[in-house]
């Protein structure tokens, strides 16, 4: 299986364009050691020429066009290679790239019912994915269920890859109806993925809100994990003053404390453990910076655009 990071900032991206936090500023200026990034986005091949997406990225058009293998090919039927999007919640960084996606194409989107709910029932311009002929194809992810995807021609030969659901109890965008963030189910909000091929796993958590813990064990014995980095501390954002809000409350488990994902993650994890969906203010993103080499230290990768791994 081959892995592309097409994004790994959080939703805004680094630098922010209405950001003025020591990060974004030092970055503008050219001043620190640390690269810009696009807004989270992964992809993987599970095979030659088949791709599939997870989250779907604001920045998602600009980072299929840089990227060659997830070019289309008139070779390639239905041109795109890209076969399908697992959306592990609806907000709105893990979905507005699916208005990118419009262009007459069908492909399966992979989402929990509450997910849909949101983005198809209560979000009426996704209907223009209904367009392509025929409609994109929606998927339920139900929690904890292991399911084998056959991409094969030969209906005999086993699945290709499977994937499970995993919740992580995390919250509903501000901008779902208070229906759906009253009355959702908790496990549906938020959810992480493993896939596996060939007694290879991969985890996929770029959102963990910390208030569950059976995602733990499942990142532990993965091949490489790939986990919530958006924020340092717990009060990281309040200091833009565009927000009240702590880093739990708006459902990321911070890096760093007594209870952080650092403290929390077992030391004897033999797999790669790569932090994603990094926040512009996170103190991780500047290369001098104490944080960052805690973090290396602790034998955390950091994702960046353009990271390419191979499982
Ligand atoms: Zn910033």
């Amino acid at each position: 299986m081959l892995i592309q990071i097409l994004g790994s900032a959080a939703g805004g991206g680094f630098p922010q364009w209405n950001c003025t936090c020591a990060n974004c500023s030092s970055l503008r200026a050219g001043t620190m050691r640390g690269k810009a990034r696009t807004q989270t986005q992964i992809a993987f091949s599970p095979t030659d020429g088949v791709w599939f997406l997870v989250c779907a990225s604001p920045d998602l058009r600009t980072q299929l066009v840089g990227a060659r293998e997830l070019s289309p090919s008139s070779e390639t039927a239905g041109h795109s290679p890209i076969a399908g999007v697992f959306l592990p919640s609806a907000d709105v960084d893990a979905v507005m790239g699916l208005l990118h996606l419009r262009e007459f194409q069908n492909f399966f989107v992979f989402a929990t019912p509450a997910v849909q709910r949101v983005v198809r029932n209560e979000n009426p311009i996704f209907r223009v994915l209904d367009r392509a002929n025929p409609p994109v194809q929606w998927q339920t992810l139900a929690s904890n269920r292991r399911i084998g995807c056959h991409l094969s021609e030969n209906s005999g030969d086993p699945p290709t890859f499977f994937y499970s659901t995993i919740p992580l109890a995390g919250n509903y965008p501000d901008y779902a109806s208070e229906d759906v963030r009253r009355g959702g189910s908790p496990g549906d909000a938020c959810v992480g993925f493993l896939l596996e091929q060939e007694n290879k796993k991969l985890f996929i958590a770029p959102t963990l809100s910390g208030h569950n813990s059976e995602w733990i064990k499942l990142a532990a014995a993965a091949n490489v994990a790939l986990l919530d980095g958006t924020f340092w501390s717990d009060e990281e954002l309040l200091a833009t003053g565009r927000t009240k809000k702590t880093a739990r409350a708006m459902g990321h488990l911070p890096l760093s404390g007594a209870e952080g994902l650092l403290a929390q993650y077992p030391k004897d994890a033999a797999g790669r453990k790569i932090l994603i969906h990094i926040n512009n203010t996170n103190p991780i993103l500047d290369e001098n910076s104490e944080e960052h080499h805690a973090v290396v230290d602790a034998g955390f990768e950091i994702a960046y655009d353009g990271l390419t791994i191979e499982l």
